[in-house]
Order: C-alpha cells, then sequence, then structure tokens
C-alpha cells in the first residue's frame, strides 16, 4: 500500500457536508485538507448538454453504480435480506457534490420540538403511553442552537421563501408553525404556477395556512457572503437528478468549490474510494482507499472526518470496526441504530387545463404545515407526529408525465382508447404530497450483510426496515387531507401514489431522505457521536451527516443537515484544535 504524506485532516466524500466543512476549514484555518470522493468531478459544461430525461431521471446516470456498490434489504430481523440491484426508494448520489448536485433544493428547517422529540412525546403523552419499541431521541443540541447555523446555510445557498415566525412574530403568508427566525429569507419565493396558485387558494378556502416552499434554486440573480453570484432560475424543469445547467440551483460544485479552489491548503481527488478508517488505540490515524487506478492507498491525517453520506458514513465505521454494533435484541451497542427514512403519502389531481408542467424548478410550490409536528392532528386519527404536504411544479420530462390518466377514465391500460387519454390528461395532472415524521424504532436498524459484498469485497450493508402502523396511520390521513385538497382545487381525485404500504417497499422512489445509524445523542450509551459530531469514543474522529439524525423530522433534511455541520465544524475549528485528542464541549 501506498503511504502518502500527512495531512492535517481527510474528509470522506465530496457532497454538501464534506466540501462545507473543508471550505470552513480551509478559508480560517491554514490547516491542509484532502476531500477524497469516488466519483468524478463533473463540470457545469456537462449539465448543459445532459439535460436528458432517459439518461438522468431513468437510466440514473449520475448516481452511485449499484454494480459497483449497493445496500441489502429485509423487513426483520429473522429474515435473509437481498441486494437492491435497481435504483428504488431511494438514490444515492456520486461524484464531485454528491446528491447536491442532483437535488430538488426543497430546504425547510426542522420544526424546534423535533430536537427533543423523546422528551416531548413523554411530557405530551407519557411514557407509558408511547409504543414500547420507539426508540426517538433527543438530539442534544436545540433549535435556538442550530437557528444561526440554519441561517448561514440559507445565506450559502441563497434561499428564497417567506418567512412565518420572525424573532417570534408570527407572519401570515410564511409558515406561521415554524420555529423563530432571526432573518427574513435572503431571497423572496418563486413566483405562482397556475397549479400552485390553485393549491394555495384551496389549501386557505380549507382554513389552512399555505407558504412557499423555502426553495435552493434562486428567485434572482444572488450574491452570497463568499462573493459567489448565481443567477435566478430559468424553470427549465431539469433539477430533480440534474445538475444545474446555469448554476442557479444551490449545488456545492457552485457555491462551495469555487471558494475552495482559491486555496492552496484543499485538495481535491475524486475517484477515490475509501475503504478503511485506520485506527490504533483510539485514534483515527487517516484512512485507506482505492484510487482511480486502482492503487491501494493510506492517506495518514491528524483528524479523519466522514462525510460520505447517512449510510457509507455507518458502514466505513462498521467495516473499519469502530463503535459497538447495535443489537436489536438486547438493545445494546449504539453503531445501527434508528435507521428511519421517511413517512408519506402522496395523491394526482387532474385539472380541466393545461399547466405547462414541462416548466418548473425542483422546489418551486406551496407547503402547509398545519399537520407538521403535532399540530391540528386528531387524537382519533392515533399518530403522535404528522407531516408537511405540498404541491410542487417541479418540471415534468415528457416520459414522466406520459401516461397520467385519472381512474374510471379508460376501460384498460393499453390501446388507442389509452393513447387517446394520456395525450390529453399529460400536462393536466399534479400530484399533492405529503411527508411525514419517520419515528426510530428499536426494529430499524442497519449493520453488515453477511453474505453479500461491493466491487472490492467489502460487506455491503444491510437494512433491516419496515413500516409499523403509525406511518400507515399517517398515510391514510395524509391521503384524506389530499383528497380534500384535490377537490377544493377543482380537480378531479386521481390514484395514490409513493403511498406507504403494508410493507416498505424498496422498488418505488420515496425520497433520498435516510437518516441514522451513527446517532447523536446525550451520552455515548445512546449515540455514536456527540452533538459536535465527534465520535465519543474516538475524538479526532467525525462524523458528518444525517447519519447522525436521531430520527426523521418529516420535511427534507438537507438544510438541516448544514446547520448540524456548520456547528460541527466550528466546534472542531474554534474548540477541539484548541486541545486536540478531547471531547468538544
Ligand atoms: C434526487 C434527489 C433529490 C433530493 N432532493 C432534496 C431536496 O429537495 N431537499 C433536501 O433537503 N434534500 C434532498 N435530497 C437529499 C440531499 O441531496 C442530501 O440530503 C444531501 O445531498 C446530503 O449531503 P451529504 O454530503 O451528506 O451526502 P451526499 O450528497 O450523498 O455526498 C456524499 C458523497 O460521498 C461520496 N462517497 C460515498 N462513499 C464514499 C467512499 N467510500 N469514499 C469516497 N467517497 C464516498 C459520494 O460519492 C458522495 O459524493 C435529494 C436527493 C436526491 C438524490
Amino acid at each position: 500500500m501506498q503511504r502518502l504524506k500527512r495531512a492535517d485532516i481527510v474528509i470522506a466524500g465530496g457532497g454538501w457536508v464534506g466540501l462545507a466543512m473543508a471550505k470552513e476549514i480551509t478559508t480560517r484555518t491554514s490547516l491542509s485538507v484532502v476531500v477524497l470522493e469516488r466519483g468524478p468531478h463533473r463540470k457545469m459544461a456537462e449539465y448543459a448538454t445532459g439535460m436528458d430525461e432517459v439518461d438522468g431521471t431513468y437510466r440514473q446516470r449520475s448516481m452511485q453504480n449499484l454494480a459497483d456498490e449497493t445496500v441489502t434489504h429485509r423487513h426483520s430481523s429473522g429474515a435473509t435480506a437481498v441486494p437492491i440491484r435497481q435504483y428504488g426508494s431511494f438514490n444515492p448520489g456520486t461524484g464531485v457534490g454528491g446528491s447536491g448536485e442532483l437535488w430538488s433544493g426543497l430546504s425547510y428547517r426542522n420544526l424546534p420540538d423535533q430536537f427533543r422529540l423523546a422528551s416531548v412525546l413523554r411530557e405530551k403523552h407519557g411514557a407509558a403511553k408511547l409504543p414500547a419499541d420507539l426508540t426517538v431521541q433527543d438530539w442534544g443540541v436545540t433549535y435556538d442552537e442550530l437557528e444561526p447555523m440554519y441561517w448561514r446555510a440559507e445565506q450559502m445557498m441563497g434561499i428564497g421563501g417567506k418567512a412565518g415566525n420572525l424573532r417570534g412574530q408570527r407572519i401570515e403568508g410564511g409558515n406561521i408553525f415554524e420555529g423563530p427566525r432571526s432573518h427574513e429569507y435572503p431571497n423572496p419565493p418563486h413566483p405562482h404556477t397556475y397549479l400552485t396558485m390553485l393549491f394555495h387558494k384551496a389549501a386557505r378556502d380549507l382554513g389552512y395556512h399555505p407558504y412557499p416552499t423555502p426553495a435552493a434554486t434562486l428567485s434572482q440573480t444572488y450574491r452570497n457572503p463568499d462573493g459567489i453570484t448565481r443567477s435566478g432560475c430559468a424553470y427549465c424543469g431539469y433539477c430533480t437528478r440534474f445538475g444545474c445547467m446555469i448554476g442557479a440551483k444551490a449545488q456545492p460544485t457552485n457555491t462551495l468549490l469555487p471558494v475552495l479552489m482559491k486555496h492552496n491548503n484543499f485538495m481535491l481527488r475524486p475517484g477515490c474510494w475509501v475503504r478503511r478508517v485506520v485506527h490504533a488505540n483510539g485514534k483515527a490515524e487517516g484512512v485507506s482507499y482505492v484510487d482511480q487506478e486502482g492503487n491501494e492507498v493510506l492517506q495518514p491525517a491528524d483528524v479523519v472526518i466522514l462525510a460520505s453520506w447517512t449510510l457509507n458514513n455507518a458502514r466505513l465505521l462498521m467495516l473499519s470496526g469502530i463503535g459497538e454494533q447495535y443489537d436489536p435484541v438486547t438493545g445494546k451497542g449504539t453503531l445501527g441504530r434508528n435507521l428511519t427514512h421517511q413517512g408519506g403519502a402522496a395523491t394526482q389531481v387532474f385539472l380541466d387545463r393545461h399547466l405547462n408542467s414541462f416548466m418548473g424548478a425542483g422546489a418551486m410550490g406551496i407547503t402547509l404545515g398545519d399537520l407538521d409536528g403535532d399540530h391540528g392532528l386528531d387524537p382519533e386519527w392515533g399518530i403522535l407526529r404528522g407531516g408537511a404536504i405540498r404541491i410542487t411544479s417541479g418540471g415534468e420530462g415528457p416520459i414522466a408525465a406520459f401516461g397520467k390518466i385519472p381512474p374510471g377514465e379508460v376501460r384498460s391500460n393499453w390501446g388507442s382508447e389509452w393513447k387517446k387519454a394520456a395525450l390529453k390528461w399529460h400536462d393536466r395532472v399534479g400530484t399533492i404530497t405529503c411527508e411525514s415524521e419517520h419515528l426510530a424504532y428499536r426494529q430499524n436498524f442497519v449493520d453488515l450483510d453477511p453474505t453479500y459484498t461491493d466491487k472490492f469485497g467489502d460487506a455491503l450493508l444491510r437494512l433491516t426496515l419496515d413500516w409499523t402502523d403509525h406511518e400507515r396511520r399517517q398515510a391514510a390521513v395524509a391521503l384524506k387531507v389530499q383528497q380534500s385538497l384535490a377537490k377544493a382545487m377543482g380537480g378531479r381525485v386521481g390514484g395514490s401514489v409513493r403511498g406507504i404500504g403494508a410493507h416498505y417497499n424498496v422498488t418505488d422512489y420515496q425520497s433520498t431522505h435516510v437518516q441514522g445509524g451513527a446517532i447523536m445523542g446525550t451520552s455515548p450509551e445512546n449515540s455514536v457521536v456527540n452533538s459536535w459530531s465527534q465520535h465519543w469514543k474516538m475524538p479526532n474522529l467525525w462524523v458528518a451527516g444525517a447519519s447522525a439524525f436521531p430520527q426523521n423530522g418529516s420535511v427534507n433534511p438537507t438544510l438541516t443537515v448544514m446547520a448540524v455541520i456548520y456547528r460541527a465544524v466550528d466546534g472542531l475549528i474554534d474548540r477541539y484544535l484548541k486541545r486536540p485528542g478531547g471531547l468538544v464541549v
């Protein structure tokens, strides 16, 4: 194995987390930072020629190659897991920028009580009334502590939206259920489309409080605090699963990388696949990886940061033998526990006129928070937490749009009658979605698969994951609300899509919002990392990203990921480096 010169800090993964942490360290210190990214380094010019729905949406050319590495899944501990061989319920990205190049840009903050969820549920319902298998946990950090970090992320990305709670003052038109913000959004929201206008009016008519979905696609030209200027969105519709051809969508490569590239203490190595954290005597000594040419390389470093996304972070810890594997029977061990995805449901609404749905932006929409967290929940529904409901004019490709037909419109799903109906309806359909909190349960976890391996022969990560009645009830509530909204829009209620079925389904896309496995908390007994994303048992190892989330917080996670890792990197720079080797307090 080739041994390289020691770096001060090595980071595994070049997505939002890896590059944001690298940017803070390289711009605020003189330390050398090496980022190892397994995928290629794509350039913005390639995005302009890559607007191909077949290639991007269906073949998913920018995502992790499942022949190189995938995960296995089973519904319960007694079952045998099998590998996911086609893109399914989530789509991990690869390449410099990671999924942050391919995301849709919906940029919410978590509700404040999410960060104290275990305490909140106990206070509200009493421990005895909660499901016995519930393992939700307080994060060890509060919304108030994270608020300035959220604001930093919003400015860096240039989020557009409308505040609903400015320093405690509720503002109609914004999300009046959100936690207090110190500032209005850096940019205004996107304008309405016909679809979002109808939804907004219907929601208001039904007594809800709709607000513009916070978006990382710019609503106007914007210069961020790092001096990076990006242009406003052209509403071309190629957002989700595509890199933005004009840089309007905030991506790690158009916000962070231009700053990083000016610093000599930063080094980016694409095509480098990290396989182990090398460690001895409770101290990380660097990482070993395979480079583009297939050479095995050791990169020694004083500090190691895992920023390789939720599942890869947990897997790298397991492959490296760091931490005690969680056992769902005894409840012992912290590594692998509290795997969560996201609850929810979606309903199609068919309207009487063309929507121009080929245009839009991934996060151009309207959301309502009236049933999010524990707001507005009817005790009859039997759910502890709800979710955020929304409609989006995300820009729909011709293939995705084709074949959506109102129920009962045709007698069979083929032939000339079906084709005629498909042509009539392809631009007259919207989808009302709901993303509900997925609570953490004792039986949902990750560990290493005993049978299946990746291209290097390393064990794949095994997901043991299934829905409970709580998620099924959440979905039933969401469908009812969505159907009433669809009717109030004057539309025909279509089929339910992306719903939670009897069991967790790995084949249909849900969201790439997977959390847990290396969670944060208040002590080494209940978590892998502390609230600074620092490993409890190996203080020079940082495990950053949604792997640290003790449970899913209903809305899209990336802004919260950024808030948590800004706090982590502040802890690393301002506290840890002053007393290297110790735990940050
Ligand atoms: C289609 C899609 C739409 C999305 N839409 C939204 C949205 O609207 N809002 C939202 O909040 N979130 C959204 N997300 C999720 C969002 O993209 C992620 O939350 C975010 O990108 C996570 O950042 P990360 O840096 O932790 O992980 P990633 O972006 O996954 O980056 C991790 C990087 O690590 C690299 N890596 C992994 N393993 C290794 C290894 N062993 N060695 C070296 N490198 C490695 C990967 O290649 C990757 O580049 C979406 C995701 C997808 C795929």
